[in-house]
């Protein structure tokens, strides 16, 4: 059936500012790495996309490898945009990146000029889109030089197949770096990605402030640490969740190792009258210079629940240093 898009959904949303550029992202965004590929259910994955959208969720994180199979995120996405976003295609933020494995032999992983630039024109293929609007390197190659790798974004800027690039998993010294490069190239690099939770603080140590120096905004990855700091695993392993599917970094042994942190966590997320999941992702919004979280969901009923949080950003210092006690 048709979609028509939710007439209020610029009323709840807060949207914030990506470091200093004139992009405002909303301080929730969706990202499809996992539930989109071809061995997902279309129409969940049309489901998740078109409630994110009704919620004001305008931006959505793709790269030329999440499915699985490689490609078909992209794939699946270019589907439900031709039936349901095209109208809405200057409302949408819309990310895809290259510089993990994509596909076999030199030429298709890490860094190189003749990778980031075949594999955006693959990506601009499979989603259907003439652009897209922020475009990644995905992470940093050491045996590349930086050179190479940006001035490959800035010409795929300049081509009109990106309006603004980002880098992702890069450390402060390497971002500074790249920072100069894109300045002196004249292209707008405006966000970098990064795994960002309480059970992740490793861009507290030096990372904000690098962007906070080069007016660069952060997207953070894995708020949820994959669904460990929500309430699903505190009675067990739910059939099909992340965990039990063993597909990633998350394994039932994660989960046990951290059951104890979880709990408490949740005691602390209920005080504040809150889901685990909401005070995880206000806990990260409290940093001025993310810009905007970037959930994963397997379901519409997730992302409802999920964007909840915004009710309640606010932390006391009390509840700052319990929190800080149990994680650190
Ligand atoms: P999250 O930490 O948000 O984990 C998402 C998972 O948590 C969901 O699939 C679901 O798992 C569970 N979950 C979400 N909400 C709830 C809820 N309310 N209650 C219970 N469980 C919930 O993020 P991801 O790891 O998925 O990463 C988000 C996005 O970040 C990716 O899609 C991708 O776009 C980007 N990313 C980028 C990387 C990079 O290198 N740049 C690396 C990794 C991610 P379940 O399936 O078990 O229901």
């Amino acid at each position: 059936q048709s979609y028509t898009a939710n007439p209020s959904r610029y009323e709840s949303m807060i949207y914030r500012r990506s470091g200093k550029s004139g992009v405002l992202l909303p301080a929730m965004s969706i990202g499809l790495w996992h539930n989109f590929g071809f061995v997902d259910a279309l129409q969940n994955g049309r489901d998740i996309l078109r409630t994110a959208f009704d919620l004001g969720i305008t931006h959505f994180d793709l790269a030329n490898n999440y499915g699985p199979p490689y490609g078909s995120a992209e794939e699946t996405f270019g589907t439900i945009f031709k039936k349901d976003f095209k109208p809405y295609r200057d409302e949408l933020f819309i990310a895809s990146k290259a510089g993990y494995d994509m596909w076999p032999g030199p030429y298709g992983n890490f860094g190189s000029r003749k990778y980031l630039i075949a594999s955006i024109d693959q990506s601009l293929k499979r989603m259907g889109l003439d652009y897209v609007d922020i475009f990644y390197h995905h992470r940093p190659d050491p045996d590349t030089p930086l050179e190479e790798t940006m001035g490959a974004l800035a010409d795929i800027v300049r081509q009109g197949k990106a309006l603004y690039v980002g880098i992702s998993n890069y450390k402060p010294k390497e971002t500074a770096l790249a920072a100069s490069i894109l300045k002196q190239l004249n292209v707008p690099f405006i966000l970098h990605q990064a795994r960002y939770s309480m059970f992740d603080r490793w861009v507290e140590d030096g990372l904000l402030h690098t962007l906070n120096e080069n007016g660069v905004g952060c997207i953070a990855f894995s708020p949820l640490a994959q669904g460990l700091l929500t309430d699903k695993y505190l009675n067990g392993i739910p059939e099909g969740s992340r965990a039990a599917k063993n597909l990633t970094y998350l394994d039932t042994q994660t989960v046990s190792t951290n059951l104890n942190k979880i709990r408490k966590l949740n005691e602390i997320a209920q005080k504040r009258g809150q889901k685990l999941s909401q005070m995880a992702i206000a806990w990260i919004l409290r940093q001025t210079q993310v810009a905007s979280v970037l959930v994963g969901a397997s379901s519409s009923k997730q992302l409802k629940e999920n964007i909840k949080t915004l009710d309640n950003l606010n932390f006391t210092e009390e509840e700052l240093e319990r929190i800080n006690t149990i994680i650190s």
